[in-house]
């Protein structure tokens, strides 16, 4: 499993136990940290310190970490096997192409490097969720759920066709706070408790 870090990584651990066979070793969860940013001029209103230039969440993702298969065989492991990359929610899908781009481009290069010419490596992905929105904001239809032309970023057509894209939930356009980067969660706990049905 490949977990986009940060909202990847506590998705990716449940998923473990439940992916867990017995008598199997517990699957390796690698971690990638990727960043959203746009560049803007520093004359830009919301502009930093930083001469020339600012990060605004939107259009360009960075690297901030990158898999560290150190101890796993370098790349060469991954030749040929099946990925799950697993993140908290697709939004404009950006960050998740940049990941199945970039993560088959390694892939290949490492295929290559071994003139493996077997079974192909197949990336899938899990979300919890995957947001969409119809021209007046309203939640739309499930049917569109994974349908590339409704997003920024493009995943695989092989890889939605095949039910290798899941999702969870699918949502309108909410903002989602998940349990885990929640400060006070005590407070939370104490409003879901007072709520008829909990
Ligand atoms: P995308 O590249 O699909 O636009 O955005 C992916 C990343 O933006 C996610 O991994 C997440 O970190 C952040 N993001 C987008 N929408 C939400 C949201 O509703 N809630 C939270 N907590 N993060 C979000």
């Amino acid at each position: 499993m490949i977990a986009i870090g940060g909202g990847g990584y506590v998705p990716a651990r449940i998923l473990r136990s439940f992916l867990k066979q017995t008598e199997s070793p517990n699957i390796p969860i690698q971690a990638i940290g990727l960043s959203l940013y746009e560049q803007l001029p520093s004359t830009h209103p919301s502009a930093s310190s930083t001469p020339g230039e600012v990060e605004q969440l939107g259009a360009k993702v960075t690297r901030t970490q990158w898999l560290d298969l150190s101890s796993l065989g370098e790349m060469e492991n991954l030749v040929g096997k099946r990925i799950l990359i697993v993140d908290e929610v697709d939004d404009t899908r950006t960050t998740l192409e940049y990941a199945v781009k970039e993560l088959q481009k390694d892939v290949e290069i490492a295929r290559q490097k071994l003139g493996y010419e077997g079974e192909k490596t197949v990336f899938s992905i899990f979300v919890l969720h995957v947001s969409f929105t119809n021209p007046r904001g309203k939640r739309v239809l499930i049917e569109t759920q994974n349908k590339n032309k409704e997003k920024k970023g493009q995943l695989p057509e092989d890889m939605l066709n095949q039910d290798r894209y899941l999702a969870a939930r699918t949502v309108g356009d909410v903002w989602i706070c998940y349990p885990w980067e929640a400060t006070d969660i005590e407070a939370h706990d104490a409003m879901a408790l007072k709520q008829s049905g909990v």
